[in-house]
């Protein structure tokens, strides 16, 4: 397609397997179901014509946790993010070094990439949100530093087997970019956010980081978001400070979406790409793929074509346990994106 679209990541899981995973189910069945429906997501994944696909996160536990999955040295009392609808999700906290992922992100990538031959994208964590599972008041004997390097490291590595293992696009998912507005308007935690990211980033060359991109969103989770009131103006110039190619961004659930193109029109960089956001996930509602069409015309105006594809706002069940959203619902959205995403390019290359 000429102009590129790819999803965020996750799809809603099966309903056995929600119930299996918070009933804990023993082993050996969770992991048939598992596989199951992984095969299942990219069948589906398939049928809507998506030239990129996920495995739908369907083995992860979160966007965020999974490589904390089974790790000994963690308390439950970390950072808690807090949603409009009133929930909450929280991080845990380390309690003893060294720092090492549990799970590496192309765990899930080679086994999706068994069941297709679609081009695989894969979602990794950001340094930065695992950034906060450091204690505030420190743990003796491993200092913070220490853990920022080791951090560096896992992350690094993270990625690098993604890309070793084909991966169509890495991305990073940076949804407390926005978040962190929240609890700093100065800015001065974005800029950390920011910096941290970038010294994984520039661990790898400028060849590579065309491969790597950057997710962003106000959160979505039970359907509710965590900074949707955060001016995304005073968020996306920073962002594009990140050394990466490829940027995924939340925009079909923004109030004004002009302001928005604005902003990315004036900060995008040559080299970089922007993926709007044309399904709003959070919406039951399906798009029509003439209403997908049309915010692609709208975005066109402001963004270069060379520059622009379309995404999904954000994954549809980040969480494992979500069941806001069905799965025939979010496979019905997609396909509203890739068929919305032909239409537009059917008028945009006439
Ligand atoms: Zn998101």
């Amino acid at each position: 397609m000429r102009i590129p679209t790819e999803p965020i990541g996750s799809i809603p899981r099966p309903t056995e397997l929600i119930t299996a995973i918070t009933s804990q189910f023993d082993g050996t069945t969770l992991q048939h179901l598992y596989a199951d429906a992984v095969k299942d997501t990219l069948k589906e994944f398939e049928k809507t014509g998506s030239p990129v696909v996920s495995d739908g996160e369907q083995t992860k536990s979160s966007f965020v946790t999974y490589p904390l999955e089974g790790l000994q040295h963690l308390t439950s009392a970390g950072m808690t993010i807090n949603f409009e609808d009133g929930h909450s999700r929280q991080l845990p906290l380390l309690t003893k070094g060294p720092f090492r992922y549990s799970n590496y992100a192309d765990k899930y990538l080679t086994f999706a990439r068994q069941s297709t031959t679609t081009p695989v994208k894969q979602a990794i964590i950001s340094a930065s949100a695992l950034s906060l599972i450091y204690p505030p008041d420190g743990i003796e004997g491993y200092s913070q530093s220490e853990f920022i390097a080791d951090l560096l490291n896992e992350c690094e590595k993270d990625i690098r087997r993604c890309l070793n293992h084909h991966a169509y696009k890495v991305q990073m998912d940076f949804t407390e970019g926005r978040l962190s507005l929240k609890i700093d308007p100065s800015g001065g935690v974005l800029k950390q956010f920011i910096d941290l990211n970038n010294q994984v980033f520039d661990r790898f060359t400028a060849e590579e980081q065309q491969k790597l991109g950057v997710h962003v969103c106000p959160g979505g989770d039970h359907d509710s978001t965590h900074s949707a009131d955060v001016d995304y103006a005073d968020f996306l110039p920073q962002l594009f400070n990140l050394n990466v190619g490829n940027f995924y961004l939340q925009l079909a659930s923004e109030p004004d979406r002009i302001k928005v193109l604005k902003i990315i029109q004036q900060y995008l960089k040559p080299n970089q790409k922007a993926f709007i956001g044309v399904i709003d996930v959070l919406n039951p509602n399906i798009e029509s793929a003439v209403e997908v069409r049309d915010r692609i015309l709208e975005a066109a105006q402001y963004i270069p074509l060379n520059q622009l594809g379309t995404t999904d706002d954000c994954g549809f069940s980040p969480f494992c346990d979500d069941i806001s959203t069905t799965r025939e619902t979010a496979f019905a959205k997609i396909k509203a994106r890739i068929d919305g995403t032909k239409l537009a390019e059917a008028v945009l290359f006439a």
